[in-house]
């Protein structure tokens, strides 16, 4: 078998800010309880390894960032890199938390380039996932902030606001979104906005991330292996990208502990590729397991150790 890393691929730079101002706090403040608001990455190796290390992660399905925080013990609170409103942040303060925002600063800069344009009078579209942390610390607590998912919702928007034709438009999106898809809810909005200012947030990161699976295209290969969290959109978008490109079989795993060896035969072309949240001690993990193991004979599946986990 031949196993194919693509890169760049696994943590980018916003991620590794967070998770090492984590350790950090914790390191520095070994008596306070130190709680992230939300997983501090769609990762839940990450959030089980953190929790080992005494920092706690405030997490129920369904429930809001602010909802959250109702939950969060007194201590210092870590808000993640997807960022925040700025209702949950002045809430953490009324609530006498100590903060550590560990936005990361590519979604920082979008944040502030939403609040400028509404300043300047702008209704300003984000093209964003409902519900996901991002589109929600962005939109929220914003009358003039649109959030639209795709082409269908921009022409319910138009039916719904006749007036914005005359309005000046501002769109921009979430950092993480598709190359391949984001295309098409410009050119809906253009066609009923002409007058529409586009500038495409997707993040350098998730961008060169997501050209390197297109490149793979090319590179003959049987498998595509796409390694992440179920929820991390990220990861979602690589595998999608993948199976547009054709490749025959595409698979996301979250650890070596989710193959199935009937995948692979011995001559099998295997591309491994990991969205941005991914922790590089998995990915390593499950190169060097196929790299060596017998398809005749392999014995049982590595595990992932949890105390490996946090190197970065
Ligand atoms: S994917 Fe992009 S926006 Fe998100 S944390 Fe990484 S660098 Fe920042």
């Amino acid at each position: 078998m031949e196993v194919i890393s693509l890169k760049p691929r696994s943590y980018c730079k916003g991620v590794v800010l967070a998770i090492r101002k984590a350790l950090e706090t914790k390191a520095q403040n070994p008596d306070k309880t130190v709680s992230v608001l939300g997983k501090i990455v769609h990762n839940q190796y990450v959030v089980d390894a953190l929790e080992k290390k005494g920092i706690h992660t405030i997490d129920r399905p369904g429930l809001s960032r602010e909802e959250l925080l109702d939950l969060v013990p007194p201590g210092i609170v870590i808000f993640t890199a997807h960022g925040i409103s700025q209702s949950v942040y002045r809430k953490a303060q009324v609530l006498g938390l100590e903060i550590v925002d560990a936005t990361c600063p590519e979604v920082a800069f979008t944040q502030n380039l939403v609040k400028e344009k509404l300043a300047q009078g702008y209704e300003v579209l984000y093209i964003g996932r409902k519900g996901h942390p991002e589109a929600v610390g962005v939109c929220r607590d914003k009358p003039g902030v649109h959030l639209l998912e795709n082409a269908e919702d921009v022409s319910e928007l138009a039916a719904q606001e006749g007036d914005f034709q005359n309005r000046p438009i501002f769109v921009t999106n979430q950092t993480t979104l598709s190359v391949l898809n984001i295309q098409s809810v410009f050119d809906a909005i253009k066609n009923y906005y002409p007058q529409a200012e586009i500038m495409n947030e997707i993040c350098h990161a998730t961008r060169i991330r997501q050209e390197a699976v297109q490149k793979a295209g090319d590179m003959d290969l049987d498998i595509l292996l796409v390694m992440g969290d179920p929820s991390s959109n990220n990861t979602k978008m690589l595998a999608d990208i993948g199976r547009k490109e054709g490749i025959p079989q595409v698979y996301r795993v979250e650890s070596v502990e989710d193959l199935d060896l009937n995948w692979f035969h011995k001559n099998s072309r295997v591309g491994v590729t990991a969205g941005a949240s991914t922790p590089p001690y998995l990915i390593k993990q499950l190169e060097d397991y196929l790299e060596q193991v017998d398809l005749d004979c392999p014995g049982p599946l590595p595990q992932v150790n949890l105390d490996l986990l946090l190197e970065l």
